[in-house]
């Protein structure tokens, strides 16, 4: 989303619309995937050297638990968004890359299915070591069997 700075009147722009979710370029195997369009609702000026915007930024996504594997969405809200560049004399400036990089710093790195407290995760603690069945059974009888050998071996 490209801002021509010759289109800003001195009180400022305020612009608003959604860029295609295609921009956050998170790859098909990501755990956070976008669910709709970066919904953009700013302020933008410009002052000297530097252009700012400020305003919010809404983007859902859809999101696979770390722990229990359930696909949830995680509607991201930047609600006192603000972003300044230098202009080093650009007529341009073009929005894209910064929303992206906030945008992905604000994403949970582990989403979770219980981050709102809504649910709870029913999946297993990472702390977790609980014994599984299968070798308590399976180790007494593999002696069993030893203990057969070593009789008839006798
Ligand atoms: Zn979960």
């Amino acid at each position: 989303m490209k801002v021509h700075l010759n289109q800003i009147p001195d009180e400022g722009l305020h612009i608003g619309g959604e860029e295609p979710e295609a921009i956050l370029d998170l790859g098909k195997d990501a755990l956070v995937r976008p669910a709709g369009p970066i919904r953009y609702d700013l302020d933008v000026n410009s002052s000297g050297n530097s252009f700012f915007a400020t305003g919010s930024l809404a983007v859902d996504f859809e999101c696979e638990c770390g722990r229990c594997l359930e696909t949830f969405r995680y509607p991201l809200r930047l609600e006192n968004y603000a972003m300044q560049e230098d202009l080093d004399g650009r007529e341009t400036v073009d929005l894209t890359p910064t929303m992206r990089e906030d945008i992905l710093l604000a994403l949970p790195s582990y989403p979770h299915c219980d981050w709102n407290g809504e649910k709870v995760c029913s999946g297993p603690l990472l702390q977790s070591v609980e014994p599984s069945a299968a070798p308590d059974q399976e180790t007494p009888s593999a002696w069993d069997e030893l203990d057969k050998l070593k009789i008839q071996s006798r």
